[in-house]
């Protein structure tokens, strides 16, 4: 089977109704991971999920689809391990293919202080459950036989850390994936319908005001991605997200195979190959907030110059497409995700460039959250109020490119 060819899926669409026990607002993976996990592992299908475009349009449907869990800090090591897990098994337990596959990831370091992150980053994954070894250079070169070992001369390789369990899987078919096997199960899906306002009783939220009329629903959760700021504002909360573009793009056809994720923090890149074997390229956010999805020829030729640097054969291949989304980027690159002070609004957001990994653990979280009234222990330190406690979750590991 390739990726062309697939069974039929199973979407049943209906009318809206007037009220939910749960209103989700965004249809990208994280609210519709949540939706799914509220009916399959909680019984909970008196939801509906509002998208004001089609499902997967936002960010969920434009990222570069790389699953790891190799980060910086404890908490995140644990949050992310326990996403990877899911995406594992999200294919037998869905039924659907998303094209899940390991393929490891090799991010180099190319000076003395890059070495000592990437033998930290060893350690804290090895020491929180997650497999990442320190490789050397040849070891890196057997991995990734393209490599440029010398860097051009300029950015020679040192060693690098081997995160086991980096993998891509189709980012398309995971939001479609969730999307079935949640309204198979009675959720409602709307597209074409957009929030617009919040409905509110004092300071409570009871309900959305929306493109298709007003929605009462017990719980609203936002999972609008990078138009947080705008939906938060609406229910009355302020939230320390800036909105940011972030750029990536694919080259055409490279026939040899390239088999890790490769991954330079230094030169601000990474790169991996797709099912159509394609290069997929992706570099740093714009540094300008802006909900602009314009795309430029700086980061073309800033991201093909840093990649030739260690992947000579790339000078050959021609660039096909670029694209943008928005990304709601938190102060200290960690999500937040549960209450947010006003009751009857939720959120899961700070998703930045680094949440498609993290939308099965986070669906599975915020749908316990829901369903029990009690934040979760694995995501209890992403509260949004860990800003006000100064306990904020830093990692520089969140952002493969920061
Ligand atoms: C170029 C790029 C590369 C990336 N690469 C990676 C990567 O390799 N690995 C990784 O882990 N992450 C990556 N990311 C980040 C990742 O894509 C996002 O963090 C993740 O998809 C966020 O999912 P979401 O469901 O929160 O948001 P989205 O998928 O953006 O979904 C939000 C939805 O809400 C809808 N919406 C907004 N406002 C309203 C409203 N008022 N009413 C109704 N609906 C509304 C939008 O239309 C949208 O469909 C990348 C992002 C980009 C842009």
């Amino acid at each position: 089977m390739n990726e062309f060819q697939e069974r039929k899926i199973n979407l049943t669409w209906r009318e809206p109704k007037r009220s939910y026990d749960v209103v989700i607002v965004g249809g990208g993976g994280h609210g519709l991971a949540a939706a799914y996990y509220l009916a399959t592992r909680h019984g909970i299908t008196n939801v509906a999920v509002l998208e004001r475009n089609y499902i997967g349009s936002g960010n969920s449907g434009r990222n570069t689809t790389i699953i790891r869990a190799n980060y910086g800090i404890p908490e995140s090591v644990k949050f992310y391990q326990r996403s990877v897990d899911l995406y594992q098994s999200l294919e037998a337990e869905t039924d659907r293919w998303i094209m899940h596959k390991q393929k490891g990831l090799i991010n180099v370091a190319h000076n003395e202080a890059g070495l000592r992150t990437e033998r930290a980053r060893a350690a804290v994954n090895a020491a929180f459950g997650s497999k990442t070894d320190f490789i050397t250079p040849a070891e890196v070169k057997k991995l990734c036989p393209q490599i440029d070992l010398s860097g051009g001369g300029e950015y020679p390789v040192l060693g690098a850390s081997y995160h086991h369990s980096g993998s891509t899987a189709r980012h398309d078919r995971v939001v479609w994936a969730y999307a079935e096997g949640a309204m198979q199960r009675g959720v409602d899906v709307h597209q074409r319908i957009s929030v617009t306002g919040m409905l509110k009783d004092g300071d409570k939220v009871t309900g959305v005001q929306t493109t298709a009329g007003p929605i009462s629903a017990k719980v609203v959760m936002s999972a609008v991605g990078g138009q947080v700021t705008q939906l938060a504002d609406m229910a009355g909360v302020r939230l320390p997200i800036r909105s940011h573009p972030l750029q990536a793009f694919v080259t055409n056809h490279y026939s040899l195979s390239f088999e890790p994720i490769l991954a330079s923090p230094a030169l601000l890149f990474y790169v991996s190959q797709t099912a159509r074997g394609e290069m997929l390229m992706g570099a740093e956010i714009d540094r300008q907030p802006s909900y602009s999805y314009g795309t430029g020829h700086h980061l073309l030729q800033t991201t093909s110059y840093r990649a030739i640097t260690l992947l000579p054969f790339l000078r050959d291949l021609r660039i096909l497409r670029q694209w943008t989304g928005v990304c709601d980027m938190s102060p200290d690159y960690s999500p937040i995700m549960g209450f947010t002070g006003v009751e009857g609004f939720i959120i899961t957001s700070g998703w930045g460039t680094w949440g498609f990994k993290g939308i099965p653990a986070s669906g599975e979280q915020m749908a316990e959250l829901i369903a029990t009234g009690k934040t979760p222990e694995l995501i209890a330190p992403f509260a949004l109020d860990r800003f006000a406690r100064d306990r904020t979750m830093a990692d520089r590991g969140s952002a493969g490119t920061h």
